[in-house]
């Protein structure tokens, strides 16, 4: 029996995958499709997923297939006249196309050893006395410690549950795929400026072999609205672009809308619930994928802690409490950049005032922060630091601290070099080295490089170790009370 079943091989299911196998858990993720989907839905990622690609040692393999942008049109298109500085080593988007991100993700999750299935579509959830199960098409049962539904905005496992999704459904769609057209590549190309004058949600542009990327308008979606057709593409570009361009020979078709929603919980008991599982939203700055891939390194190393039996009391229940609140600011964050992109007279207005803002101090970085997640801040004490991730710096030995949390550990950075994890030696590293970019003489941070302690008594601490990391090996036996 695996300790942990994901439901769905999305961004954020392998990401999760991964994460669980860094500390040993036994994972079975369940995908119901046979083949990885061609679907480019995200184009890129921003600068925190940019960091955590870095901090778990995939980056490398995603830079060269990506381009780099500036970040600063980021916010609803609005390009202010100084460029935004951001307080990372990577103050930039990475332009990759979805399937690259997922397909690197998976690498990494069959090299853990995680074990994937596909071709599996789960049905039902169960809850039992001593973790959870799932059922799949057929009739099969699978059991487990936990269950993770990363079944994408249409779930599953959050339906099954019974879990609250509330918020609005979507006002507007839109018809996103990859198909030939007969059109010449320069009839196309004045065409869609054409119809962009007035309609922003049209685009097409051409990709290798012939291919051209589509979106236009269309319906807006609900959860029964089946995919779309080529004839419903042929007839959307006649409405828009006056014609069908003779598309024909669709790679893939889909659609997607504006609906808004957030779950009401994150878990039930021993079934949890993340990305787009847990939160739609529009995808106006580029934010959906980045946020699931965040939920799964929010969660993983708290999941493993309640599996391995260390976690201190409460600490799972930490992953509603401090992502929740993340997904309600980005649905409010793209919520009002497609206000903003509206062509219509008042949010026009609103978008003006607001690029004059935007070049007060301090206005756009702001903005910027939120929408590349570097701003998150988790409530876990007072402080000037507390709860912000770190970003990378460098030591005086010349070593660097994000490769030092690819192993999905705690690390402790004491520049007093007097300090130690002893008790907790196998869940967290030190580094007793110098910085010139740290100003505290040291600093405890969780696995997903957040900071949740800052100071040098030894007895404070042990605290905030047994508080994070559950009770020591040379203690009373820990809480586990997960
Ligand atoms: C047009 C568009 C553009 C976007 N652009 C961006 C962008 O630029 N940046 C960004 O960050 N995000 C963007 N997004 C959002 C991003 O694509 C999603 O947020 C992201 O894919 C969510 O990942 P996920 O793993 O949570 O869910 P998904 O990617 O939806 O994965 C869910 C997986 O679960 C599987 N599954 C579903 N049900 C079952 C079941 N019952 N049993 C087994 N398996 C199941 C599915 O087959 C799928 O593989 C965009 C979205 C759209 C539509």
């Amino acid at each position: 029996m695996p300790d942990v079943i994901i439901v769905g091989a999305g961004p954020t299911g392998v990401m999760l995958a991964s994460e669980l196998r860094l500390h040993g858990v036994e994972v079975l993720l369940l995908e119901r499709e046979l083949e990885p989907s061609p679907m480019v839905r995200a184009q890129g990622i921003h600068a925190r997923t940019i960091e955590i690609m870095e901090q778990r040692g995939m980056l490398d393999r995603l830079l060269p297939q990506g381009q780099v942008h500036p970040t600063d049109r980021f916010f609803a298109g609005i390009q202010p006249s100084e460029p935004v500085r951001l307080d990372t080593t990577h103050p930039y988007v990475l332009g990759i196309p979805q399937p690259e991100v997922e397909k690197v993700l998976m690498e990494r999750a069959v090299e853990l050893g995680v074990e994937v299935r596909r071709g599996c579509e789960v049905v039902g959830v169960h809850e039992g006395r001593d973790g959870a199960g799932v059922e799949l098409v057929g009739g099969e049962r699978l059991q487990a410690r936990f269950v993770v539904g990363c079944d994408g905005g249409r779930s599953t496992v959050r339906k099954a549950l019974g879990i609250e999704f509330a918020g609005e459904p979507a006002t507007s769609g839109w018809i996103l795929g990859e198909v030939e057209l007969t059109a010449t590549t320069e009839e196309v190309s004045a065409i869609t400026k054409r119809v962009r004058e007035t309609h922003k949600g049209f685009g097409i542009v051409p990709r290798d072999g012939g291919v051209f990327s589509v979106v236009t308008p269309a319906d807006p979606p609900s959860d029964d609205t089946p995919p779309p057709t080529i004839d419903e593409l042929r007839a959307q570009l006649t409405a828009y672009a006056g014609s069908d361009l003779g598309a024909h020979s669709p790679r893939w078709l889909s659609r997607f809308g504006d609906a808004t929603r957030l779950a009401e919980h994150y878990r039930r008991g021993s079934v949890l619930i993340a990305g787009d599982a847990a939160h739609v939203h529009p995808p106006q700055g580029g934010q959906g994928l980045n946020l699931g891939i965040q939920d799964a390194f929010n969660l993983g190393w708290k999941l493993a802690a309640a599996v391995r039996g260390w976690s201190p009391r409460g600490l799972l229940d930490t992953y509603e409490s401090e992502r929740r609140p993340v997904a309600a600011e980005v649905l409010t964050l793209t919520r009002a950049q497609a206000l903003l992109q509206s062509a219509e007279p008042g949010p026009r207005a609103v978008r003006s005032l607001l690029a004059e803002l935007m070049e007060l101090p301090g206005v756009h970085r702001h903005l910027i922060d939120k929408v590349t997640s570097l701003g998150i801040w988790y409530a876990v004490g007072e402080g000037e630091l507390l709860g912000q991730r770190s970003r990378d710096i460098a030591f005086t030995g010349g070593r660097r601290l994000y490769p030092l949390l690819r192993s999905g550990r705690g690390v402790l950075v004491d520049q007093t070099g007097s300090l130690t994890v002893s008790g907790w030696h196998d869940r967290v590293d030190v580094l007793a080295e110098r910085s010139d970019e740290l100003d505290p003489p040291a600093v405890l941070l969780r696995p997903d490089g957040h900071i949740v302690w800052v100071g040098d008594d030894e007895s404070d601490l042990e605290e905030a170790l047994l508080r994070w990391f559950g009770a020591s090996l040379s203690g009373p036996a820990a809480a586990n009370g997960a």
